[in-house]
């Protein structure tokens, strides 16, 4: 199965960076969002990031005009139907991901296969409800996209080992490492990691530390890169929520009930980095603490 173009569903933090590492691979992107200035901004970003990497001499100046030029966008989401492959990155709702698919269904090739970067929603599900379970499956990219080596690769039950091959070759192209995971909720990665912030919200909760001295402990006691609370604001803590609730519905154990904390902020709109407040205020020069 050859896999040229690839349709992007979602313009957001992970659709920007899955464009840029498709179109730099070679690959003819088209990407959609429901906002206009999602677009826009994505475009910029990716121009921004690949130019970093003009300056660092890991990309050449040709390659980031001929990746620049690989890149469409439309706010018409049936233009991405006609691709070889489809990756939904939009927002972390299993009806927003559910209505994607089902108003695709009609705009696709027979051959084209549909992938959900979903953090945590039952890619059996998901497929259950197109034309085509067996050409459905998980493609988990970490963030930040470029930079992040890893992505899952998440059978869902129908997913046919044609599909398997072909998405698992992809990922050898992108010039990254799969990791194969079985369709259960979170799979492997946020299965893991997410309990680790939800306890580190708890901690804040129950006044154990500061988000400062919870952060701090990881990061020199644990030798972690980014402190809990910070990651979760990379993240975006509505991301965060929405992925413990998956884990807490679909595992049916308290152990995975998220903390009012992180539901409060979520409420607040205080989503993380994305809005500029989470548990740190971005609006400065440095990052101040919220709580
Ligand atoms: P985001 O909030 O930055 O972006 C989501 C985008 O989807 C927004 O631009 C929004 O306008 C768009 N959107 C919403 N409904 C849409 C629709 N019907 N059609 C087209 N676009 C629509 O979110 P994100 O962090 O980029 O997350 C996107 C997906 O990637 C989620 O499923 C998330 O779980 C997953 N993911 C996130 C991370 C992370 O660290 N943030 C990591 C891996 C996977």
């Amino acid at each position: 199965m050859d896999i040229r173009s690839v349709g992007v569903v979602g313009a957001g933090q992970m659709g920007n960076g899955i464009a840029h590492v498709f179109a730099l691979a070679g690959y003819d992107v088209i990407l959609t969002d429901v906002n206009e200035s999602a677009l826009k901004n994505a475009i910029d970003i990716i121009d921004r990031n690949i130019e970093r990497q003009v300056s660092r001499g890991k990309v050449s100046a040709e390659d980031k005009a001929a990746a620049m030029a690989r890149i469409t966008t439309t706010m018409t989401l049936a233009d991405v139907g006609p691709t070889d492959m489809i990756i939904e990155a939009a927002t972390e709702r299993e009806t927003v991901k559910q209505a994607i698919f089902e108003d695709l269904l009609p705009h696709l090739k027979p051959h084209t296969i549909l992938t959900s970067n979903t953090s945590s929603i039952s890619i059996t599900r998901l497929a259950s409800r197109t034309d085509r379970p067996e050409k459905f499956m998980g493609f988990h990219f970490m963030n930040p996209v470029p930079v992040m080596q890893l992505v899952e690769l998440i059978r869902g039950i129908a997913t046919d080992q044609e599909t398997w091959d072909a998405m698992h070759e992809v990922v050898r192209k992108l010039g990254k490492t799969a990791a194969s995971a079985e369709d259960f909720p979170a799979f492997i990665v946020n299965r893991i990691l997410m309990p680790m912030i939800n306890e580190a919200v708890y901690t804040l909760y129950e006044g154990v530390g500061s988000v400062q001295s919870i952060d701090q402990s990881l990061k020199l006691g644990a030798n972690h890169p980014m402190g809990p609370l910070e990651l979760a604001d990379f993240i975006g803590l509505d991301t965060c929520l929405a992925i413990m609730n998956v884990l807490h519905d679909g595992l049916a154990d308290t152990k995975y009930r998220p903390c009012p904390l992180l539901t409060k902020y979520v409420e607040a709109g205080w989503l993380g980095r994305k809005t500029q407040r989470g548990f740190y205020d971005y609006r400065g020069e440095t990052p101040v603490p919220t709580r």
